[in-house]
């Protein structure tokens, strides 16, 4: 897939919609549009990588990054103390749907049942 197929790099651009909460040079926030729990937000390096199986090492700083800025946002939503879970998924059968790297935030009730 081409970067201007992907979704997630038209909401990094603006020309799709989304819930942006955060966005630098760098990385974007938004919330996800068919939250798996109360506080669901994705986390996606601007540049387009379709997986952790293709982060390059000059690239390694960004995974850092991402996990930083989803640390921050548990803080500003109020789950940093009562606790958060951050997800990669990666390929067809680690549940991967959107083929550009996110990490999932996932916060409030109901986050340790795992669904198909
Ligand atoms: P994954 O299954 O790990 O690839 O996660 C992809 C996530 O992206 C899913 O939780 C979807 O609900 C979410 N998603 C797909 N399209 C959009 C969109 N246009 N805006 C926000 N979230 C999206």
């Amino acid at each position: 897939m081409s970067p201007e197929e992907c979704i997630f790099c038209q909401i990094v651009a603006g020309t799709s919609q989304a819930k942006i909460i955060y966005q630098d040079e760098e990385i974007t926030a938004f919330w996800d549009q068919y939250p798996a729990a109360p506080v669901h937000i994705l986390i996606v390096p601007n540049k387009h990588i379709p997986s952790i199986n293709e982060v390059a090492e000059e690239d390694a700083y960004l995974l850092t990054k991402l996990i930083f800025k989803a640390r921050e946002i548990a803080e500003d939503q109020g789950v940093r103390e009562k606790g958060y879970r951050l997800l990669f998924n990666i390929g067809k059968e680690g549940g991967q749907s959107v083929y550009h790297l996110h990490l999932h935030l996932f916060a409030g009730k109901h986050i340790l049942v795992v669904k198909d």
